[in-house]
C-alpha cells in the first residue's frame, strides 16, 4: 500500500508549498473533487533546485555508476509491486481506463529497468590521433536537470526523462502537470524507499505558468527536459535560452498512417484504430490520420467503421475502450471541431455507455471518410478520439501529404513491397517510422522524438543518455 501524499519533495522531506495553498484533483470520469496536491511556488522551486544542486555536488555525484544503476533497478521493483495503487491513481487523474493505467506502470517499472541496466554502461571513446597524443571522450552529467511533464501519460514519461537522467549521474527536480500529480509524488516517494538519496529527486507540483516557469527559467539548472504542447514548447525553449541551457522538447503531432493498394488489411486494422483512440485519442503519437491509396478506401473505411461502432467510452474504472477526456474545456474543444466538421462525411461513430456520469468528459469516438489532406481536422492537432480517413493516389502524393503538416513525431507505413517500404522510411519526415505495424508495443528500447513542431532531442532507448550528458574531449600528449 503506497502513502498517499500531497506535498512538495525537497531534500527528502514532504513539505507544504509556500503559502500552504493547494491545488484540487479533479476526476475526469465524474468531474467530481477527488484531493488537493500543494500549488508550488517560484520559491519551493529555488529550494528544490537548490537541493537538487547540493545532491548532485555531494552525494549523487560521488556515487558509482553501477550503485546508480542498482537503486534504479530497486525502483523499477517497487514500481511494480505498486501496480494497481499506481494504476488506480493514475485512472483517477487522467481517466484512463484501467488496463490501460496498469500498462503505463508496467512501461515505468521498465524504464527503471532499462535505464538501470544501462548506467554502468554509457561510455566514451578513444580517438586515433596524432603520434606523441592520447585522446578521448568523455560523457558527463550535465547537474541540475528540469522535467516539466503533461497530463497524459504522466508515468511513461517521468520514467523515460527522470529514468535517464538519473542513470547518467543528473540530478532532478520533476514538475508534474496540475492535472495529474498523484503518480508522480508517488513515485518520488518509492525512490526514496529504494535508496535514493535525499535532494536526488525533487518534486514541485503546482501551475505551468508559476512553478512550470520558475523551473525552466531557473538559472540553477542545466538541462530542461518538457513535453507538451507546442505553444508552452516555444515559451520553454524561450526561457532557458536565458541561461543559455540545452532543451529536449518532446510537442504534439499528427501522425499518418500510409495504406497502400497491396496492404495487408486484416493485419493493419487493429493498428489503425487503436493507436488513434486510445487514452481517448490523448496520445501525442496518436494515428490522427489514416492515408489510403484511393482503391481502397471505402474497404479501409468500411472495416475501421465496423470496429468504431463497438467502441465504447465510460468511466476509467469500467475498464472500456475509452475513458473521458482530460477536461470539461477539453471535450467542448473537441465536440466544437466535430460539430464544425459538417461538411465532412462521417463514417462512424462508437458510444458513451448508458449511465456514465453527467460530470464525466465523454466523448463518443468519430471517424471521417474522405477528408482532404488540407481540411482542419487533417492539419491541426485534436487530442481527442477523432481520426480522418485521407485518400492518395500514389506514392508521391502519399509522402507529400504525410509531410505536409508541420508536425512530425511517429508515421507508418502499411505495404507488401519491401523496396516500398524501405523508400518511405527515408522519405517520411518523423522521429520514428513503423513498417506494418505501429508503434512496436512502445518499446523503451526506441529513440523517439519528434521533427518541426514535434519537437527536437531524443528521448527513450540509448540515445536518450546522451542527451543527458555532454561530452568532454581530453587530449593528452605524452610524447612519442
Ligand atoms: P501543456 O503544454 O499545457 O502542459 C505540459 C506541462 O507544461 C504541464 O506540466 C504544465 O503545467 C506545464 N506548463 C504549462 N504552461 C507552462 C509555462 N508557461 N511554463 C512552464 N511550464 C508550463 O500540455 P498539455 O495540455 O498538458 O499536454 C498536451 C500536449 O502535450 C499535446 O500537444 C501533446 O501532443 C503533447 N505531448 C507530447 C508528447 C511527446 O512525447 N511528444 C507526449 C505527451 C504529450
Amino acid at each position: 500500500m503506497i502513502e498517499k501524499r500531497t506535498g512538495c519533495l525537497i531534500g527528502g522531506q514532504w513539505r507544504a508549498a509556500t503559502g500552504g495553498g493547494m491545488l484540487p484533483v479533479v476526476d475526469p470520469s465524474t468531474g467530481q473533487e477527488t484531493g488537493a496536491i500543494a500549488d508550488g511556488q517560484p520559491e519551493d522551486v529555488d529550494a528544490a533546485v537548490a537541493s537538487a544542486r547540493g545532491a548532485f555536488d555531494s552525494i549523487w555525484g560521488q556515487t558509482a555508476a553501477a550503485e546508480r544503476g542498482r537503486i534504479l533497478a530497486r525502483l523499477g521493483r517497487l514500481v511494480e509491486r505498486a501496480v494497481e495503487d499506481l494504476a488506480a491513481l493514475e485512472a483517477g487523474d487522467v481517466g484512463k481506463p484501467l488496463s490501460q493505467a496498469r500498462a503505463d506502470v508496467q512501461a515505468l517499472a521498465r524504464y527503471m529497468e532499462f535505464y538501470g541496466g544501462a548506467a554502468d554502461k554509457l561510455m566514451g571513446e578513444t580517438i586515433p590521433y596524432l603520434e606523441g597524443y592520447t585522446v578521448y571522450t568523455l560523457r558527463e552529467p550535465h547537474g541540475v536537470c528540469g522535467h516539466i511533464v503533461p497530463w497524459n501519460y504522466p508515468m511513461q514519461i517521468i520514467g523515460r526523462s527522470v529514468g535517464a537522467a538519473l542513470a547518467a549521474g543528473n540530478t532532478c527536480v520533476l514538475k508534474p502537470a496540475e492535472e495529474a500529480s498523484q503518480t508522480a509524488i508517488a513515485f518520488a516517494d518509492l525512490a526514496l524507499e529504494a535508496g535514493l538519496p535525499p535532494g536526488v529527486l525533487n518534486v514541485v507540483p503546482g501551475l505551468g505558468e508559476v512553478a512550470g516557469a520558475a523551473l525552466a527559467a531557473h538559472s540553477g539548472i542545466d538541462h530542461v527536459s518538457f513535453t507538451g504542447s507546442v505553444e508552452v514548447g516555444r515559451l520553454i525553449q524561450q526561457a532557458a535560452a536565458r541561461a543559455v541551457v540545452p532543451v529536449t522538447l518532446e510537442l504534439g503531432g499528427k501522425s499518418p498512417e500510409i495504406v497502400f493498394e497491396d496492404a495487408d488489411l486484416e493485419r493493419a486494422l487493429p493498428f489503425l484504430v487503436r493507436p488513434g483512440v486510445q487514452n481517448a485519442g490523448q496520445t501525442c503519437s496518436a494515428a490522427s490520420r489514416i492515408l489510403v491509396h484511393r482503391s481502397r478506401h471505402d474497404e479501409v473505411v468500411e472495416a475501421m467503421a465496423g470496429v468504431y461502432r463497438s467502441l465504447r467510452a465510460g468511466p476509467a474504472l469500467d475498464d472500456l475502450d475509452l475513458g473521458p477526456l482530460i477536461s470539461a474545456q477539453q471535450k467542448a474543444l473537441v465536440e466544437g471541431l466535430v460539430t464544425d466538421a459538417g461538411d465532412l462525411t462521417e463514417a462512424a461513430r462508437g458510444q458513451v455507455v448508458e449511465g456514465a456520469p453527467a460530470g464525466g468528459n465523454y466523448v463518443a469516438p468519430v471517424l471521417f471518410a474522405g477528408v482532404p489532406a488540407e481540411h482542419r481536422l487533417a492539419q491541426r492537432e485534436i487530442f481527442g478520439p477523432v481520426q480522418v480517413v485521407i485518400p492518395f493516389g500514389d506514392e508521391t502524393e502519399a509522402v507529400a501529404i504525410a509531410n505536409g503538416t508541420g508536425y512530425g513525431l511517429v508515421s507508418a507505413v502499411w505495404t507488401r513491397d519491401g523496396a516500398r517500404a524501405m523508400r518511405l522510411a527515408r522519405k517520411l519526415r518523423s522521429g520514428q517510422v513503423f513498417l506494418n505495424n505501429y508503434g512496436a508495443g512502445g518499446g523503451v528500447e526506441l529513440p523517439f522524438g519528434g521533427v518541426g513542431l514535434s519537437g527536437h532531442g531524443r528521448e527513450k532507448g540509448f540515445e536518450a543518455l546522451y542527451g543527458f550528458t555532454r561530452l568532454k574531449t581530453v587530449a593528452a600528449w605524452h610524447g612519442e
